[in-house]
Protein backbone atom coordinates (compact mmCIF):
# COMPACT_ATOMS: atom_id res chain seq x y z
CA UNK A 1 0.00 0.00 0.00
CA UNK A 2 1.51 2.98 -1.06
CA UNK A 3 0.84 6.47 0.93
CA UNK A 4 -1.65 8.88 0.41
CA UNK A 5 -0.53 12.07 -1.00
CA UNK A 6 -1.39 14.88 1.47
CA UNK A 7 -4.31 16.88 0.74
CA UNK A 8 -3.43 21.16 0.06
CA UNK A 9 -6.14 23.26 -0.20
CA UNK A 10 -5.12 27.37 -0.91
CA UNK A 11 -7.20 30.53 -0.53
CA UNK A 12 -5.47 33.15 -2.88
CA UNK A 13 -7.17 36.60 -2.77
CA UNK A 14 -6.40 39.06 -4.46
CA UNK A 15 -5.45 42.40 -2.28
CA UNK A 16 -6.93 45.12 -4.48
CA UNK A 17 -9.69 45.76 -1.55
CA UNK A 18 -10.66 44.43 1.80
CA UNK A 19 -12.32 41.09 2.11
CA UNK A 20 -15.77 40.97 0.78
CA UNK A 21 -18.57 39.09 1.22
CA UNK A 22 -17.45 36.56 -1.82
CA UNK A 23 -14.22 36.36 -0.93
CA UNK A 24 -15.22 35.50 2.98
CA UNK A 25 -17.30 32.90 1.38
CA UNK A 26 -14.96 31.42 -0.92
CA UNK A 27 -12.03 31.08 2.30
CA UNK A 28 -14.62 29.57 4.50
CA UNK A 29 -15.92 26.50 2.13
CA UNK A 30 -12.16 26.04 0.99
CA UNK A 31 -11.42 25.73 4.80
CA UNK A 32 -14.14 23.74 5.64
CA UNK A 33 -13.93 21.05 2.71
CA UNK A 34 -9.91 20.94 2.96
CA UNK A 35 -9.94 20.73 7.01
CA UNK A 36 -13.03 17.84 6.68
CA UNK A 37 -10.71 15.93 4.07
CA UNK A 38 -8.20 14.67 6.45
CA UNK A 39 -6.88 15.66 9.88
CA UNK A 40 -3.13 16.23 7.92
CA UNK A 41 -4.05 18.21 5.50
CA UNK A 42 -3.19 21.87 5.24
CA UNK A 43 -4.72 24.96 4.58
CA UNK A 44 -2.52 27.50 2.36
CA UNK A 45 -2.97 31.23 1.93
CA UNK A 46 -1.53 32.95 -1.35
CA UNK A 47 -1.67 36.58 -1.89
CA UNK A 48 -2.25 37.20 -5.56
CA UNK A 49 -0.69 40.45 -5.78
CA UNK A 50 1.30 40.36 -9.05
CA UNK A 51 -1.23 43.42 -10.36
CA UNK A 52 1.65 45.91 -8.30
CA UNK A 53 -1.27 49.22 -9.58
CA UNK A 54 -3.96 47.51 -8.19
CA UNK A 55 -2.88 45.58 -5.22
CA UNK A 56 -1.67 47.06 -2.17
CA UNK A 57 -0.19 45.87 0.75
CA UNK A 58 -2.30 47.47 3.16
CA UNK A 59 -5.08 44.99 1.68
CA UNK A 60 -3.10 42.13 2.38
CA UNK A 61 -2.50 42.60 5.78
CA UNK A 62 -6.26 43.32 6.40
CA UNK A 63 -7.26 40.37 4.47
CA UNK A 64 -4.78 38.23 6.68
CA UNK A 65 -6.24 40.11 9.73
CA UNK A 66 -9.92 39.22 8.83
CA UNK A 67 -9.05 35.82 8.38
CA UNK A 68 -7.17 35.68 11.48
CA UNK A 69 -9.63 36.96 13.58
CA UNK A 70 -12.06 34.63 11.82
CA UNK A 71 -10.07 31.40 13.16
CA UNK A 72 -9.29 30.90 9.74
CA UNK A 73 -5.80 30.09 10.36
CA UNK A 74 -3.72 28.87 7.49
CA UNK A 75 -0.55 26.27 7.61
CA UNK A 76 2.96 27.64 6.60
CA UNK A 77 4.26 30.88 5.85
CA UNK A 78 2.04 33.22 3.50
CA UNK A 79 3.10 33.33 0.03
CA UNK A 80 3.42 36.33 -1.93
CA UNK A 81 3.09 36.38 -5.72
CA UNK A 82 4.89 39.38 -6.27
CA UNK A 83 8.00 37.78 -4.88
CA UNK A 84 8.21 35.35 -7.18
CA UNK A 85 8.46 37.27 -10.44
CA UNK A 86 11.73 36.28 -11.15
CA UNK A 87 10.83 32.26 -11.51
CA UNK A 88 8.22 33.24 -13.95
CA UNK A 89 10.77 35.79 -16.15
CA UNK A 90 12.44 32.24 -16.11
CA UNK A 91 9.59 29.90 -16.93
CA UNK A 92 8.68 32.50 -19.53
CA UNK A 93 12.22 32.77 -21.13
CA UNK A 94 14.05 29.84 -20.83
CA UNK A 95 10.77 26.89 -20.19
CA UNK A 96 7.87 27.98 -22.41
CA UNK A 97 9.97 29.89 -25.18
CA UNK A 98 8.65 28.57 -27.80
CA UNK A 99 5.21 28.21 -27.02
CA UNK A 100 4.82 32.11 -26.47
CA UNK A 101 3.96 34.81 -28.80
CA UNK A 102 3.04 38.72 -28.48
CA UNK A 103 -0.25 39.74 -29.40
CA UNK A 104 -0.94 43.81 -30.74
CA UNK A 105 -5.17 42.63 -31.15
CA UNK A 106 -6.83 45.44 -29.19
CA UNK A 107 -10.29 44.57 -27.03
CA UNK A 108 -12.18 46.07 -30.51
CA UNK A 109 -9.96 43.49 -32.25
CA UNK A 110 -11.49 40.75 -30.87
CA UNK A 111 -14.89 41.61 -30.54
CA UNK A 112 -17.38 38.24 -31.20
CA UNK A 113 -14.84 35.76 -30.47
CA UNK A 114 -14.74 33.70 -26.99
CA UNK A 115 -11.79 32.20 -28.33
CA UNK A 116 -8.84 33.75 -29.68
CA UNK A 117 -8.39 33.40 -33.09
CA UNK A 118 -4.13 33.67 -33.12
CA UNK A 119 -4.08 36.80 -35.76
CA UNK A 120 -0.69 37.49 -33.62
CA UNK A 121 0.21 33.99 -34.09
CA UNK A 122 2.80 33.75 -37.07
CA UNK A 123 3.59 37.98 -37.13
CA UNK A 124 6.80 37.50 -34.84
CA UNK A 125 5.83 40.97 -32.66
CA UNK A 126 8.19 41.91 -30.69
CA UNK A 127 8.12 40.03 -27.05
CA UNK A 128 8.67 44.27 -25.29
CA UNK A 129 5.93 46.57 -25.18
CA UNK A 130 3.29 44.12 -26.22
CA UNK A 131 1.17 41.37 -24.35
CA UNK A 132 2.14 37.85 -24.50
CA UNK A 133 0.17 35.20 -25.06
CA UNK A 134 0.91 31.19 -24.65
CA UNK A 135 -0.31 28.16 -27.06
CA UNK A 136 -2.53 25.71 -25.70
CA UNK A 137 -2.56 22.26 -26.00
CA UNK A 138 -4.76 21.10 -29.30
CA UNK A 139 -5.55 18.07 -27.72
CA UNK A 140 -8.23 16.70 -25.02
CA UNK A 141 -6.85 16.12 -21.72
CA UNK A 142 -8.43 14.75 -18.19
CA UNK A 143 -7.90 15.78 -14.57
CA UNK A 144 -9.90 15.21 -11.40
CA UNK A 145 -11.23 18.16 -9.87
CA UNK A 146 -11.61 17.73 -6.24
CA UNK A 147 -15.21 18.91 -6.24
CA UNK A 148 -16.65 18.23 -9.98
CA UNK A 149 -14.63 14.59 -10.43
CA UNK A 150 -13.31 13.76 -14.06
CA UNK A 151 -13.13 16.30 -15.99
CA UNK A 152 -11.90 16.33 -19.74
CA UNK A 153 -11.19 19.57 -21.81
CA UNK A 154 -9.51 20.76 -24.99
CA UNK A 155 -7.44 23.66 -23.78
CA UNK A 156 -7.68 25.08 -27.64
CA UNK A 157 -10.81 24.64 -27.52
CA UNK A 158 -11.94 25.67 -24.75
CA UNK A 159 -9.63 28.08 -23.61
CA UNK A 160 -7.36 29.30 -26.64
CA UNK A 161 -3.96 31.06 -26.37
CA UNK A 162 -4.65 32.83 -23.13
CA UNK A 163 -2.51 36.24 -22.11
CA UNK A 164 0.08 35.39 -19.95
CA UNK A 165 1.81 38.65 -19.33
CA UNK A 166 0.84 42.17 -19.86
CA UNK A 167 2.13 44.80 -22.12
CA UNK A 168 3.36 46.97 -19.18
CA UNK A 169 5.55 43.39 -17.83
CA UNK A 170 2.68 42.40 -15.49
CA UNK A 171 2.31 38.66 -15.13
CA UNK A 172 -1.57 37.85 -15.21
CA UNK A 173 -3.08 35.86 -12.35
CA UNK A 174 -3.31 32.46 -14.83
CA UNK A 175 0.52 32.08 -15.15
CA UNK A 176 1.23 32.98 -11.68
CA UNK A 177 -0.89 30.34 -9.91
CA UNK A 178 1.11 27.59 -11.92
CA UNK A 179 2.73 28.03 -15.50
CA UNK A 180 1.77 24.22 -15.72
CA UNK A 181 -1.82 25.25 -15.36
CA UNK A 182 -1.15 27.96 -18.22
CA UNK A 183 -0.28 25.43 -20.54
CA UNK A 184 -2.99 23.09 -20.16
CA UNK A 185 -0.95 20.37 -19.03
CA UNK A 186 -1.49 20.01 -15.15
CA UNK A 187 -4.43 21.66 -13.38
CA UNK A 188 -3.18 22.88 -9.72
CA UNK A 189 -5.03 20.98 -7.01
CA UNK A 190 -6.51 24.71 -5.60
CA UNK A 191 -10.05 25.30 -4.82
CA UNK A 192 -9.88 28.16 -7.55
CA UNK A 193 -9.40 25.86 -9.68
CA UNK A 194 -13.01 24.36 -9.68
CA UNK A 195 -13.96 28.62 -9.21
CA UNK A 196 -12.40 29.09 -12.28
CA UNK A 197 -13.30 26.08 -14.28
CA UNK A 198 -15.22 27.23 -17.98
CA UNK A 199 -14.15 31.02 -17.57
CA UNK A 200 -13.01 30.84 -21.43
CA UNK A 201 -14.58 33.97 -22.16
CA UNK A 202 -11.84 36.46 -19.91
CA UNK A 203 -9.09 34.26 -21.13
CA UNK A 204 -9.15 36.46 -24.18
CA UNK A 205 -8.80 39.82 -22.95
ZN1 LIG B 1 -3.21 39.33 -31.52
Amino acid sequence: MGTKPQIIGRFAPSPTGHLHFGSLTTAVASYCHIKSLSKNSKWLVRIEDTDTQRCKAEFSESILQDLGNLGLHWDGEVVYQSQHTAMYEELLYHVFQDKVYACQCSRKDLQGYAIYPRYCLDKMLDWHNHKLRIQLPDETIEFNDGILGVQRQNPQKTLGDMVICRADDIFNYIFAVNPYYAWGRYFADDFRSNCHYGYAPHATN
